[in-house]
């Protein structure tokens, strides 16, 4: 980590786009749009490569965190002892850090993937993460469509935590 920030001074940065004039949940739409492939689950890492951001996964001695890589690329890290849906989540909240041009987030701990992460910047790169993984549009035709038959059906084809699923359930009655 230490190795990888020193070595970034003399490099030039290359960011993706910048998204943070756009609300959260607006974001996620538009980069699951152009950099998606269009089927569940979406893949965030795949995502994030393609929008020339690098992703590893590291022990649990390394947390979460999203800097600059010694190449100039944004990485994101995540804790590879983490449940995959957690993963999955960790990557898709480091790639709303990046896009939404959070400047240098602080280390993940776990309350900042909580719904009242205390730091505003958190909170804002959950909304990314939650609107990437559960697209309002495939949650509505998993519930409404009649092909899902339960709930573990849903978070199997969106492979996200149940608690997820459930917040952007209520998100989507509620018109979000
Ligand atoms: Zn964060």
């Amino acid at each position: 980590m230490k190795e990888a920030e020193a070595g970034a001074a003399s490099t030039t940065a290359v960011w993706p786009v910048d998204l943070s004039r756009m609300r959260p949940e607006t974001a996620a739409e538009w980069v699951a749009a152009r950099y998606g492939n269009g089927t569940m689950p979406i893949r965030p890492e795949r995502i994030a490569r393609r929008m020339g951001v690098e992703v590893y996964a590291m022990t649990a001695e390394d947390r979460s965190a999203v800097f600059l890589g010694p190449n100039g690329r944004p990485w994101i890290v995540v804790d590879v002892t983490a449940r995959d849906d957690h993963q999955r989540f960790a990557i898709a909240h480091g790639l709303g850090h990046i896009l939404l041009r959070h400047d240098r987030p602080h280390l993940e701990t776990p309350a900042s993937f909580g719904a009242d992460a205390p730091d505003h910047r958190d909170r804002a790169a959950n909304q990314f993460a939650a609107s990437l993984l559960v697209p309002t549009a495939q949650l509505r035709w998993c519930v409404t469509s009649g092909w899902m038959r339960n709930v573990d059906q849903i978070l199997k084809t969106l492979w996200v935590p149940e608690d997820l699923l459930l917040l952007r359930y209520r998100q989507m009655r509620a018109g979000r």
